[in-house]
């Protein structure tokens, strides 16, 4: 049965359209379970009722026709119980219910199993026979997994309107397609689709004899790509801040290096033609970074995979020739990248989906930096099918609808005229004092590295730097980065935005973080060898980075040494002693160097709880909810399967939290957040109620934070958060959070529309 399950589900996946897909799954589950009846029932949710969607056996002029209600009979008790129903006589069941329209006789045998798709029944599959039948149990398990198939084509077609259309309920759709929300706000316009420009993949191998010309023609190729990305770089450079142009740099940088282009020339040395050379080059160096399993590594992977398209395009000289624009163009693709996003005129782009990729994948982090919605991680998307079609993209609540009702347009064309009225009202709290109504101010600081350091001019609105992650600078490398390597990256960041405070993060890899020339390869990453324990095990390299640190600081004396991932004292203790060490080394050598201020990160739950010994010996804590939340409440922060799970609102998060600034609180040291958590508006009015000193987050997120501030007077906050407390679930608390900001008009900040 598993090559029959096989044959099957390729060719649903061929069909183009959900009428044909069903039309193959009835006839073929006759042919293959023997049955006298085949049938789909698809769910209209808005009718509360089935639809036939596709029949063998019965007659076809009933398909579209036959309605039936959503809560009667045996398909209505599958659709309820959400489990397959079996049953050797049907009739003899108190739930049957005769249907004439079909033209049925009544069958006795009946199997019926829902079609769900993220826990939604979107339809039933049901077949039936003369006979009196029980189902045995390879025939059950059989329907159910072409049960989960049909699931996925469904969900395709109510993207696209092929649903509406068979129940007869119009050719547009009012259902959203589920993503993560990449960048806020709300786009409306027309799909573009982007492709790869070339397919890399599937360039055969083939021999040649004048290798010199194959490696001129190779090298005028990627002299053209460098051409081009300078040229996107210099067109982005208007809108886009420094930090996040320096992913060109990036590129170019691949580009630049040995691996690449060297490794090419070498296979075309050895007699392969240019683009054999390339695809096996760029397939080799795709494969090791998707085996890192990590994410940052994930996106060099396609990085370079776009890099290599790139290439063949200039070596098959078939340059694509100018694209024409929509007015509004949402660029919907399923792996968008950097490259694809810098085509486009900014003026014609108005959104972003993407079928792959999160909020931490670098078309996000660009789509924020430019102000532009996005919408990642849309799986169930057919993209193929999209080019022209009208989107709406919704960016703060991961939605996107595709061919929506005039209803639904007409409401977020005005939730999007709104919206522009926000842009104007955060606008003006820059250069405004991050202080509440009673004169609390709560410091907010930029979390910076993502791509390198930071230039003063575009983080003028931030007190600081409150977290530079410095494995980016890592991660950007094909060897570890030396003193001097380092020391240059340092001084940039503590430079631009001195006098202000800068802390650097000591390196923190492992767990979804690995660098491909050091890699570990463990059961359980996040709970392995990562943060201070690699840098503790690995005294060489953690001295070396200390070292450049505070070398970086000299005559600035804005630096401040953070370490991640402290789980018990006797790290600290080690950890400082290492700090030391490289302070007295510096002095002996006669370099100027200023104790800095040490801080750690409370992001593992044990730290939580020694809090006061912790205290004794740093001069600051930083929480890091990202992980502290996915520790506590053991939900991997990057398994999208278990998202709904992951709630920094949770009560047990903001104990944890109370717990750390009071006891802090006692022995004078001050609390700040740099987890996503201080960046969402909602979350930061409850650390604000909780007592932490700072905050720091994207730049994309201070006007929004620094609004809520301005908003709240501690003294409510306080009383709010008292309240939150006293809650139970994590819904409800960040319900009662964004109704408090709604009523304070503040609503826009959490959802589209005022
Ligand atoms: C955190 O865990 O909250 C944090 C800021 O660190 P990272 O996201 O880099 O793990
Ligand atoms: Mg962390």
């Amino acid at each position: 049965m598993l090559d029959t399950l096989r044959r099957i589900i390729q060719e649903v996946n061929a069909a183009p359209d959900l009428e044909q897909a069903l039309n193959i799954i009835v006839a073929r589950v006759c042919e293959t379970v023997g049955v006298d009846v085949s049938t789909v029932y698809l769910v209209d949710i808005n009718q509360r009722q089935f639809v036939l969607g596709a029949t063998q056996g019965l007659r076809q002029s009933a398909v579209g026709q036959v309605k039936l209600p959503i809560d009667k009979g045996l398909v209505g008790m599958v659709y309820e119980r959400e489990e397959p129903v079996n049953l050797e006589d049907g009739p003899s069941h108190p739930r049957y219910m005769f249907i004439s329209e079909t033209g049925e006789t009544p069958y006795h045998g009946f199997l019926g199993v829902p079609i769900i798709r993220h826990g939604k029944v979107l339809g039933v599959l049901v077949v039936r026979q003369r006979q009196v039948r029980k189902f045995d149990e390879n025939e059950e398990a059989f329907l159910v997994t072409l049960a989960a198939q049909l699931a996925g084509a469904i969900t395709h077609a109510g993207a696209t309107g092929d649903i509406a259309r068979m129940l007869g309920t119009g050719g547009s759709n009012a259902a959203a397609l589920t993503g993560l929300p990449g960048s806020p706000g709300v786009a409306i316009g027309q799909a573009r689709v982007v492709y790869p420009p070339a397919n890399l993949d599937a360039i055969p191998d083939r021999l040649v004899t004048d290798t010199d010309a194959e490696v001129s023609q190779f090298e005028i190729a990627v002299a053209a790509v460098q051409d081009d990305l300078r040229d996107y770089a210099n067109r982005m450079s208007a809108v886009l801040p420094a930090e996040e142009l320096a992913l060109f740099d990036a590129l170019l940088l691949m580009l630049g290096g040995d691996s690449l282009v060297g490794e090419t020339i070498d296979r075309i040395r050895a007699g392969n033609w240019a683009p054999g050379a390339l695809r096996e080059t760029i397939a080799e160096h795709v494969r090791v970074f998707e085996e890192m399993e990590d994410s940052y590594l994930r996106e060099r992977a396609s990085d370079i995979r776009d890099l290599g398209r790139r290439i063949l395009t200039h070596i098959q000289s078939d340059r694509v020739a100018a694209e024409e624009y929509y007015e509004n163009t949402v660029l919907v693709g399923e792996d968008i990248s950097p490259g694809q996003l810098a085509e486009i005129p900014i003026e014609n782009l108005a959104g972003i989906v993407s079928a792959s990729g999160s909020s931490a994948s670098h078309v996000s982090i660009l789509a924020q930096a430019l102000g532009i919605p996005a919408v990642m991680g849309v799986d169930d998307m057919p993209v193929g099918r999209l080019e022209g079609q009208i989107i709406i993209a919704d960016g703060y609540r991961g939605d996107v609808f595709v061919n929506p009702t005039e209803l639904v347009l007409k409401e977020f064309v005005r939730l999007q005229s709104q919206e522009s009225q926000l842009s104007e009202v955060l606008s003006e709290v820059a250069g405004q004092a991050s202080e509440t109504p009673d004169g609390i101010t709560v410091p907010l600081y930029l979390n910076i590295g993502l791509v390198s350091g930071g230039s003063a001019e575009v983080h003028s609105e931030g007190d600081g730097v409150g977290l530079y992650r410095t494995e980016v600078p890592f991660l950007m490398q094909e060897q570890f980065p030396g003193e001097e390597q380092q020391l240059r990256i340092y001084r940039n960041a503590l430079e631009a935005f001195a006098p202000r405070p800068v802390t650097l993060r000591t390196l923190d890899v492992g767990g979804d973080k690995m660098l491909s020339y050091f890699p570990v390869h463990e059961d359980n990453p996040f709970l392995g060898w990562r943060g201070i324990r690699i840098s503790l095990d690995q005294p060489d390299i953690f001295l070396t980075q200390i070292r450049a640190m505070l070398r970086a600081s000299v005559g600035l004396d804005n630096l401040t040494i953070m370490l991640p991932m402290i789980s018990t004292v006797s790290e600290l203790d080690i950890a400082i002693t290492l700090i030391n060490q490289a302070f007295g080394e510096l002095l002996e050598e006669g370099e100027s160097v200023v104790r800095p201020p040490i801080g750690i990160m409370i992001e593992v739950p044990s730290a939580v709880y020694q809090i006061k010994a912790l205290a004794r010996r740093v001069d600051f804590f930083s929480i890091g909810t990202n992980d502290l939340t996915q520790y506590l409440l053991a939900v991997d922060r990057n398994n999208a399967r278990v998202a709904h799970l992951y709630q920094s609102l949770h009560p047990a998060v903001l104990c944890a939290i109370r717990q750390v600034v009071n006891d802090a609180q006692q022995l004078g040291k001050p609390v700040s957040v740099c987890g996503e958590m201080a960046g969402d508006p909602a979350a930061a009015l409850a650390l604000l109620g909780l007592g932490v000193n700072s905050l720091s987050m994207s730049v994309s997120n201070l006007p929004r934070v620094k609004w809520v501030i301005r908003s709240f007077a501690y003294s409510e906050a306080r009383e709010l958060v008292a309240k939150a407390l006293e809650l139970e679930d994590p819904r409800a608390i960040r319900e009662m959070y964004n109704e408090v900001l709604e009523l304070g008009g503040l609503g826009g900040l959490v959802r589209a529309g005022n």
